[in-house]
Formats: structure tokens, sequence, C-alpha cells
């Protein structure tokens, strides 16, 4: 539930706000100039601003699409990524999101066809791209406020030869069993062991459901991906991650699969600092320590043996060809 929307002055007329606003009807409005005098505002407490986050209604302005970093994709040659939103409704312990930003308020960017028209310029120009959403919030967790996949579905059924990545946690299917799926668009679904999730993944949709939402998107006709990312390290690990792959991949048809990827659990060296601020107790913290050129994440030989086996258990399950290790540092 959203208590309070602060609306650019700009765009307080744009049939988006209006729209959001329509859904809210409780919620005090508060119209500013740019949504970075209250999103950058210092000294907020982001932890207190989890608890009650408002919506800011912006306009972005430019770099509506960037390129990813270094090693990350699933096969294309030309890998970008774009952000409509800012933050997430879930409260993952080990994301990257409340050490990145000041406030845990969520920014929406209502002018999508800004964002379209960048997307629709760089394919006509290249080939072989991917686009990637879900790095700066959860794609799919606030659609029934955004709106976001029921209006990029079209652009990229008409960008047939773009692959689209919505990346996600959410059970919220609404948008995607209302249209007839698409080859080219893939529904990534993060996945951690159980275990981990009910101690580090506040808010969002257990394991179980989110297996559940694989199978009928499968059913369905969606391409779907497996994102074991991040991969984090516990004593009992092995266990943990083989009794994942075998609830996974008892539901799972991997024929239909579209890939899979995994990574280990880093942070950039500025964001880890700010966290350990927010959690000092935190043990995932104390335990992903070490840097790795500008990353921080777990000693070398823990990180590497862990990898090892997740990818040797993963491949004795799918084949190689739909696996995608995410390489950093
Ligand atoms: S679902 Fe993703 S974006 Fe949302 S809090 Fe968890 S890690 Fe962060």
């Amino acid at each position: 539930m959203v208590h309070t929307i602060y609306i650019e002055e700009a765009i307080s007329e744009h049939p988006r706000v209006q729209d959001i606003c329509d859904r809210f009807p409780k919620a005090v409005r508060i119209p500013c100039g740019r949504y970075g005098e209250v999103f950058n505002r210092r000294s907020q407490n982001f932890r207190l601003q989890k608890q009650w986050p408002a919506l800011i209604l912006a306009n972005k302005h430019d770099h509506f699409v960037l390129g990813t970093p270094e090693g990350y994709g699933i096969g294309s040659s030309r890998n970008y990524y774009f952000s409509h939103m800012l933050n997430c409704p879930y409260d993952c312990r080990y994301c990257f999101l409340q050490g990145m930003y000041q406030s845990a308020h969520y920014v929406l960017f209502v002018n999508y066809e800004d964002f379209q028209f960048e997307v629709d310029r760089i394919v006509n120009i290249e080939n072989d791209t991917c686009f990637f959403t879900g790095y700066d919030c959860d794609s799919l967790a606030f659609e029934s406020v955004t709106s976001f996949t029921a209006d990029f579905l079209p652009l990229f059924q008409k960008n047939s030869a773009a692959l689209f990545e919505l990346r996600t946690k959410s059970v919220n299917l609404k948008p995607l069993l209302a249209h007839p799926p698409l080859p080219n668009v893939i529904v990534a679904y993060s996945l951690t062991p159980a275990r981990i999730g009910e101690q580090y993944e506040d808010k969002a949709p257990p394991l179980r459901r989110r297996i559940e939402a694989i199978k009928q998107l499968q059913d369905y006709g969606w391409p779907v991906g497996l994102r074991f990312d991040p991969i984090i390290f516990n004593s009992g690990y092995r266990e943990d991650y083989t009794r994942l792959y075998e609830e996974v991949f008892s539901v799972v048809d991997v024929q239909q699969l579209h890939s899979a990827s995994m990574g280990p659990f880093r942070l950039p060296k500025a964001v880890h600092e700010t966290v350990v601020k927010l959690y000092p107790k935190e043990k995932l913290f104390a335990a992903a320590a070490y840097s790795h050129g500008g990353m921080i994440s777990y000693q070398e030989e823990i990180e590497s043996d862990m990898l090892k086996f997740c990818e040797a258990e993963l491949l004795k399950r799918i084949p190689a060809d739909k696996y995608f290790p995410c390489r950093y540092g």
C-alpha cells in the first residue's frame, strides 16, 4: 500500500500519473520539482523508509538504455539494460539496492515511451541484442501499479529479433497469462534454497510458489530462465543447493527451458560499506568481506569451491549450452 505519492510538477497531467494516482485515492499527493530532491536527500534512513516507502512519479530525461556490466548475458553479443523503476517492494538482505540508494522510496519513471523509442533505435541498427530489466527493481513485483510488463510486451512482439529478460521473484502472472507467449521474452526467476529465502528474502514469495509460477508459465508457453544468483555460502550449502535443484527440476521442463545462470554473492565495495553500516551484526556480510577487483565477495577458495559444486550439480540436470555463468571482477 502506498500512503504518499510525490509527483514531479512537469508530469502531473501525464495519463500514467493520473491512472496510478486513481489507484491510491487516499494517498497524500505532494508536488516536487525533480525526483532527486526527495530521493537523494541526505541523512535518510533506508531501514525506516523501507517500512512505508513513498512512491515518486518522475520523468527520466536521458540514459534510457545502458550497456550491461562485462560478463553479464545469456548468449547475445550485445547486452543492454533499462530501469523504469528504482527500488523494490521485496526486502532481500543481500540486495545491492539498499547500499546503492539513500532512499527506500520507489521511483517510477512514467515516460515509458522514451525507453521504448531507444530500444527501437538500438534494435534497428544492431543485431543479436538482449535487453534486461530487473536490475534496479524486480520486473514484475509492482506490476499492479506500473503495468510495465503489459506495456512492454508489444514492443518486443514487434522487435522479435531482440531478446527481453524480465527478472523476478514475483508470482503475479496476470500480464503474462493475458498475452500470447513470445519466444524472445524470457521470464527469469531468481531462485535460492528455501532455507536461505526464509532467512534473507523478506516479503518475496517463497520458493514453492515461484516453482509453481514457473510451471504455470511453461505450461502456457513462455520461455523461462532460472537465475541461481546470488549463490549464498553457509556450512550446509551442498545440501541446500542439491535440494534446491531437486525441487526445481522435478517440475521444470528442461527441454523448454531457455537458460540458467549463476553468480556468487558479491557487492561493489562502496555498496558493501553502506550495507554493513545498516546491518553491522549481519553474518552474511561478515562472511563475504574479501575484495576481488572492486567487488566484495567470499574468500577466493570458498567462492571457487562453492561455484564448482553448484555448477557441477546444475550441469547434471541441464545441457551446457543452456548455462551462462555470471562472471565479474
Ligand atoms: S527481489 Fe531483487 S531487487 Fe527486490 S529486494 Fe530482492 S534482490 Fe533486491
